[in-house]
């Protein structure tokens, strides 16, 4: 498929070190319906503002025809490669030299990912969109949630069932929550994988059996506790390491991931004797 062959053979997939490392590890990909009601539960939860493919669709190509029946969402997780995890695991306060590296090479990775996407579905003849490369993309404060956007990647990968949220507000997905994710919408009707869970919290050992809270210990600006990430702390803390990074580094970049890394659920689900 056109995502693992990108990630697998694909020069673009770089960290853009000497060795040109690759960014990312063997994705996962999920497909969830565009007219799947969890869009609208969004717009609802999280705001009006928040877009659903079809409204991005009809936004992009204009709306007649398009039906939310006939898209599909294309979801797909980039997990961090061992090496990367293995040197943020390390850190205490800010971001090892691959972490920094996967949060600003990486995402650039991953754009060139939604295009290629888009590309090779266009050439088969079905529209495609990659929602965060839209004009409509935008930040938002939520009333409820804060910070939020006008679509969110997790979330549609939640849809697809890739995974479920964590106590840092991350998703664990079964190549755990040390990643990033993307997604395309497509006009295009492939089944939609199954969600193994119920609850959008399952994976997370803290809601799933009150246990754990790792993510809280690493957290070097206390972004992280029991009623979830305090994201301004979090953008803070974050916002601090680029001086560091340049100055150790030697390129702009920013990042953390502590929370993300030395935690039972950064590779994979976690169960709970390691919570
Ligand atoms: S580290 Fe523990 S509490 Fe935090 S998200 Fe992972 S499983 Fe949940
Ligand atoms: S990214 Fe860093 S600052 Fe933000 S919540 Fe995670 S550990 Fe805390």
């Amino acid at each position: 498929m056109v995502i693992e062959a990108f990630i697998a053979d694909s020069p673009e997939n770089t960290l853009q070190n000497n060795d040109q490392e690759k960014a990312f590890a063997k994705p996962l990909v999920g497909f969830s319906r565009g007219d799947d009601p969890l869009y609208e539960a969004y717009k609802e939860h999280v705001g009006p503002f928040f877009v659903s493919p079809w409204e991005l669709f009809a936004l992009t190509f204009g709306a007649k025809g398009v039906r939310p029946e006939n898209l599909t969402v294309i979801s797909y997780i980039l997990p961090q490669t061992e090496a990367t995890k293995a040197d943020n695991r390390k850190e205490k306060i800010y971001p090892s030299d691959r972490w920094a590296r996967a949060r600003i090479f990486g995402e650039e990775v991953n754009v060139k990912l939604r295009r290629h996407l888009v590309a090779a579905l266009t050439e088969k003849g079905c529209r495609a969109v990659a929602p965060v490369l839209t004009p409509q993309f935008s930040r938002r404060i939520s009333p409820q949630y804060g910070l939020s956007s006008t679509w969110s990647e997790r979330h549609a990968a939640y849809a697809a069932g890739l995974g479920t949220f964590g106590l840092c507000d991350g998703l664990i997905t079964s190549a755990g929550k040390a990643m990033r994710v993307g997604s395309v919408v497509a006009e295009v009707q492939i089944p939609p994988t199954p969600r193994p869970y119920h609850d959008h919290r399952a994976y997370c050992l803290y809601f799933s059996h009150g246990i754990c809270k790792k993510c809280a210990a690493r957290c070097p600006a206390g972004a992280i506790t029991e009623a979830g990430k305090d994201k301004n702390k979090c953008l803070q803390h974050v916002r601090k390491t680029s001086a560091y990074v340049k100055e150790r580094f030697g390129f702009d970049g920013y990042g953390c991931g502590l929370c993300q890394t030395g935690v039972p659920c950064e590779s994979k689900i976690p169960i709970k004797r390691e919570g």
